[in-house]
Parts: C-alpha cells; structure tokens; sequence
C-alpha cells in the first residue's frame, strides 16, 4: 500500500470515528493522526507522541478497529507508531510528498467539517454555514470585549444605519468569528438575508467568477443580501483583483445602507498594502477591537464552557486551566475539552492532579522551556534508580545507557534542547550520538510498550512536579 492510499483509508476510518466520538475527544485525540502503512494484515498509523498512541491504543481500539473493518471491509490489526517531531513535521515521506503535508490536510478537512449546521438562506439561494454554538447567549462579555460585543449587539439589532462598516479587530483566538456568526444568527432570526463568508472563499469564488465570465453573477449574488459578514480581512493583503472585487461590491452594499460586517487580525491603520480607497472606505465605519481576556473573563468563560459540556468542575480546576493560556480563548477551551475527554476515558474524577496529566502536552511549550534540564536528569535517575553521575558518564551497562538515550530523547521532547546542548548536559557526549540515540527511543517506543510506558510516567512525574 502506498503512503497516499494509506493516509486515505485513514481518512475514511477518521470519517467514520468522528461520527462516533464527541467532537473533543476527536480533536484531542484523533485529529493530528495519519495512515502511515498497511503491510501484512497491519495497519500502521502515526501519532504525534507516544501519549495519544497510549490513549487509542488502551481506550479507543476497539472503535478504531471497528472503523477500519467499515473501510476495509475486512479485518486489520492497527498499530501506532510514534512520528518525532522531525517526521511529522520535516519528513517529506511521511507528510506525504512536498506540496501536500499531510497534517496540512488533515487540518483542512476537519476545518470543512468543523464548522456548523447548513440552513438554506432566506434570500440568495445559497446554504450559509454558521456555527450554531457562536451566539449571544454563549459569548462572555468582560473589559477585554465589551466595545465589540455591544457595537455588535447594536448592529445585528439595526442592521445598516448605526455604524457601517463595523470592523472588528483582534489577533487569533479572541472570538471575532464568534460575534460575526451571533450577529449572523440574530439576523436570520428576523427573516433578513445574509451571507457569511470567509475572504479566504470570497476570493476563490471571485477569481472563478472571473475565470466563467460570471462577475455580473457574482456582485448581484452578494449585492442582494441585506447583511454581508465578511471573515478574515486580512486574507485580502496583496490580492489586488479581489480587492477590486471586494470594493465594488463593497460599495453597491454600502450605499444602499446594507450592512457590511469584516473582521481581521491587523489594525486597519496596518493595511496598509490595502488600496486607498478601501482603507479610506473602511474608516468610515467602527473600528473596535478585542483584546485578550482579563483573569477574571477567562474564569467565566471556563466556567460557562464547563456548562455547556455539562461538566461538574471544581473551582480549583478551572483556577489552574485559567492562569495557564492568557491570549488565545481557543486554546483555554482547548485545554477544557482535553480535561473532560481525558476523564471520560479513564473513566475518573476531574482533579487537580488529573488536569496536569490530561494537558501535560499543552503544557509543555510554556513550561518545557522553564523545565531545567537538571530535573529530567533527577526525574530518569529516580525511576530507574540509576545514579545521575551515571547518566553523565560514559557508556556504562546496558540498564545506564537506556537510561540516558530515554535521559537524551526527553531532554530533546521536553525541555525542548538541541542536541549538541544535550550532549553538553550528559557530560560532553557528541552531536550525532544524541541524534543516533534519540532516534532510537522513538523506534524502541513503537514497539516495546513497557518502555512507551516508562516514558510517559516520567514525563507526567515532570510535568506534575
Ligand atoms: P477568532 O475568530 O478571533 O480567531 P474565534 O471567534 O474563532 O476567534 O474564537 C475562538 C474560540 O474561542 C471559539 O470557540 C469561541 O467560541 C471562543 N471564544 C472567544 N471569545 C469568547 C468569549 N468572550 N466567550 C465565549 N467564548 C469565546
Ligand atoms: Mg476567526
């Protein structure tokens, strides 16, 4: 089987467990994941650390092997193979070929089919999706938000007269898609028509307009809504035909009082690549940003997302996932979702203690870095009872030099060092004899589970430390 066919039939049995699977538990666990191999009655699939092949392996076989009988219609051993970082990032064999990473498409199925419930459009024919969670009703409203929430608020309640355009602002992860679909479902709500799109589409589907000799199409289609939400502005730097486009239809709208909604990631003042006259255009509307939330916002918002899981979370909990992640919304609740999964399949309480376990990934890229190098060492040297001076030293017996590969490959994993600093660490040792050793305990984790088990415990002894 080749690496294409493999990452398909994988994507097939994906397809088939996300139907099966909360939709956090497939994020968590499922989603960073790639077909890999089928040799021999064994299908091979690649994780991105021996954590998650853990959990599909202890938690979740018996789905996946279920989904990939439905596939293959017959029936397949799975196996899990952790990728390193290199593989799966840099590795053009494993990612799929130059031009066609495999995580990249992963990434863009699931953002196809991420997104929310298709209801037709009242006036233009054309499904709009929205994503029915991103309303009013669940949007937290604290300092960091509030101008953008009520001009919001204001504009899906009188759309076109109060301010227009209305720009909202803010970097990644702070809920600008969020308002942009509540306003969306308020309006629909009141039978008005809409269309939501990304730029990202708007343009594609200019250019094809353009390509089919359909412009005349095209600006009629958009030109009839009373409410254009347009996403991700910022897609529209560089792009000048779609500029073009975007600024007739823009002003069509605009001066027959439609309101027009646009958010981005740059100021507006930054646009500056923008044309003249959409920047001048756009400044004659509201331009109000979103900032990233205070302590106390991102409380409630961890509060009330542990309510719409309908999740018993303790005070504590959500103290500690709130003091962790301060600029990206998306990634608390990320971090949310991980907790809930990771406690339904063990099947145990939410508690401090578990909480550290089931985001020790998320963790790592903060704490990875305060993590001393000196407290992998102590934490290796304890588990295996192997004197650190051993570890440091030269080779050793056999018991020692397993040691200090596992020493070496979490120094890399989570302390997150290059290898000539590990070697430095381990008492001089060289550049290539980590790479060498390194490489081998991730070959040695696929297939030796003991060892696979050994790590993690180390790693959550360091993380929990
Ligand atoms: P952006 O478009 O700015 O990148 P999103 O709107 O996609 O951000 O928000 C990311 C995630 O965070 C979404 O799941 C969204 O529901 C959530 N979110 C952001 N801000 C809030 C908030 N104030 N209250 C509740 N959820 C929020
Ligand atoms: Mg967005």
């Amino acid at each position: 089987m080749t690496l294409q066919q493999a990452k398909q039939v994988w994507e097939a049995a994906l397809g088939h467990l996300q139907m099966q699977v909360t939709r956090p538990s497939y994020e968590t666990w499922l989603k960073d994941t790639v077909g890999i191999d089928q040799s021999d009655g064994e299908f091979v699939v690649g994780t991105p650390n021996a954590f998650v092949a853990e959990m599909l392996e202890q938690r979740m076989y018996s789905l996946i092997s279920q989904a990939m009988e439905k596939v293959t219609k017959g029936q397949v051993d799975v196996r899990f193979h952790v990728l390193s970082k290199e593989a799966s990032r840099y590795s053009p064999e494993v990612a799929g070929g130059p031009g066609s990473n495999g995580h990249d498409d992963l990434q863009q199925r699931h953002i196809a089919t991420a997104g929310g419930v298709r209801t037709p459009a009242p006036a233009n024919g054309r499904p709009i999706y929205l994503n029915p969670s991103y309303t009013f009703d669940t949007f937290i409203v604290g300092k960091s938000n509030e101008l953008a929430h009520a001009a919001a608020a204001a504009v899906s309640e009188n759309p076109g007269y109060i301010y227009n355009p209305l720009v909202i602002y803010s970097d990644v992860g702070l809920g600008k898609t969020h308002l942009l679909h509540a306003i969306g479902h308020r309006v629909r709500s009141r039978g008005q028509s809409l269309i939501y799109t990304t730029t990202e589409e708007f343009t594609n589907e200019y250019i094809k307009a353009i390509r089919d000799g359909k412009t005349e199409e095209f600006r009629g289609r958009f030109r009839s809504t009373d409410v254009l939400l347009l996403d991700d502005l910022q897609f529209l730097i560089g792009k000048e035909q779609t500029q073009e486009g975007f600024f007739h239809t823009f002003n069509a709208l605009h001066m027959t009082n439609r309101q027009i909604l646009i958010t981005t990631d740059r100021p507006v003042t930054a646009l500056t690549l923008l044309e003249d006259r959409i920047r001048s255009r756009l400044g004659g509307g509201l331009v109000v940003d979103i900032q990233p939330p205070d302590l106390e916002t991102r409380l409630a918002i961890l509060r009330a997302k542990a309510d719409l899981l309908r999740q018993r979370v303790d005070v504590d909990v959500i103290q500690f996932l709130g003091e962790r992640i301060h600029n990206n919304v998306r990634e608390l609740e990320g971090n949310l979702n991980r907790v809930v999964v990771y406690a339904q399949m063990t099947r145990s309480p939410i508690t401090l203690e578990l909480v550290k376990r089931a985001i020790a990934d998320t963790l790592s890229p903060n704490s990875r870095r305060r993590l001393a190098p000196d407290s992998v060492l102590d934490a290796v040297s304890t588990y295996f009872s192997v004197d650190k001076d051993a570890l440091k030293g030269p080779r050793g017996k056999k018991s020692v030099s397993l040691a200090r590969q596992v020493t070496m490959y979490l120094l890399k994993e989570e302390a997150n060092l290059g290898p000539t600093s590990i070697g430095r660490i381990l008492g001089g040792k060289d550049h290539s004899t980590v790479v060498k050793n390194c490489a081998k305990i991730v070959h040695l984790l696929n297939v030796d589970p003991h060892l696979r088990r050994d790590v993690i415990n180390i790693r959550d002894s360091l993380v929990l430390a």
